[in-house]
């Protein structure tokens, strides 16, 4: 932490910084410049401390802290990469993994002609939501445990892993009994209760980033889930709020290298939320395999327009066909395939 004081700050309004970080048992490094008196705070439990603590005293600028907050999540805990292993699709190794289906299960016929086609096309992962996060109370909101059966069915006649949303912390059991990946939605991803149980649970997750979260706040969410014991987490980029309204939120593709840089989980990227439209979905998804996404999370109808939920998104199983063999070249070109 560097505590920076005020341009004219009195030796005493220093002392008194200093001896406050005394007082935690660290050690300060003075930098008495011309105009102003910097004062770098060491020690490796600083993290505990509120900035503030040092921010209201007087004579004192302005904190800074020079760690991250985020710990689990980070490569300086863990350098090597993480990868995630689901029924034999291993998440973050060399293969680009592939999720999709519905925004939600509606019926039987729809999820068994999915599940299907998106398997025959390469998919290795199903997706379908039986509990769903609505904006508002009066839309659908999921078949919840009949949908939950629907999905335990369609599993297990394709033989295809299956990713589904839990929304409420009691939920979590009852998921993980059908669910190969827990997914945490956008709208959930700093409901601290949810992964805080989410973590206890034995099942791999995707944690989607919040629209109006940063990529630190996300780690550090992801911390949430690693602290619990469950080291078995994906991140997905879906898009964040920007003024740009032409989609329905802007991709942050930078997202993608930022966190191969910062932290060693597995990154995938769900371009069907980001972009709103069907037309835009296979070109944010080519951008997200050639920047370095490990896996795609892809909203698939057989008939969109019929979907009761997200249907303008979600392609139709043809035009999902045709993205798959679209992207084996561009996995190729940056050393990997799907
Ligand atoms: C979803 O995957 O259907 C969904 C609701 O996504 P998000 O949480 O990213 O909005
Ligand atoms: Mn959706």
């Amino acid at each position: 932490m560097i505590v920076e004081m005020r341009t004219g700050a009195t030796p005493e309004e220093v002392d008194n910084v200093v001896q406050k970080v005394k007082s935690f048992g660290w050690e300060v490094q003075l930098n008495l410049g011309t105009d102003k008196t910097v004062v770098a705070i060491l020690g490796s439990t600083t993290g505990q401390v509120s900035t503030d603590v040092f921010a209201v005293l007087p004579g004192v600028e302005g904190v800074t802290r020079i760690m991250k907050p985020y710990k689990l999540a980070s490569r300086e805990v863990k350098p090597e990469d993480t990868q995630v292993s689901v029924k034999g699709v291993d998440i973050g190794s060399k293969r680009i993994v592939i999720m999709a289906g519905p925004c939600a299960v509606e019926s039987e016929e729809q999820m068994t002609t999915a599940a299907r086609a998106v398997k025959e096309a390469g998919a290795s992962i199903l997706r379908g939501g039986a509990f769903k996060p609505r904006t508002s109370p009066f839309s659908f909101q999921g078949l919840a445990e009949a949908g939950l059966e629907l999905l335990a069915k369609v599993k297990k006649q394709f033989d295809i892993p299956v990713i589904t949303e839990v929304v409420d912390p009691q939920d979590v059991d009852m998921i993980s009994r059908v669910a190969d990946i827990l997914q945490v939605g956008a709208r959930n991803m700093q409901n601290f209760t949810l992964l805080t149980a989410v973590g206890r649970s034995n099942r791999p997750v995707v944690l989607k980033r919040a629209f109006s979260c940063t990529i630190t706040e996300w780690l550090t969410a992801a911390d949430y889930l690693l602290a619990e014991g469950n080291k078995e987490v994906i991140l997905c980029e879906r898009g964040i709020r920007t003024f740009e309204d032409s989609v329905r939120f802007s991709l942050d593709i930078s997202a993608i290298p930022v966190i191969k840089k910062s932290s060693h989980l597995p990154v995938i990227v769900d371009p069907s939320h980001a972009a709103g439209h069907y037309s835009l979905v296979p070109a944010i998804a080519k951008a997200a395999v050639a920047a370095g996404a490990d896996g795609l999370l892809i909203e698939v109808h057989p008939k969109p327009e019929e979907a009761l939920v997200d249907g303008l998104q979600s392609l139709t199983l043809p035009n999902f066909t045709k993205l798959t063999e679209e992207l084996k070249a561009i996995a190729e070109s940056v050393g990997r395939y799907i």
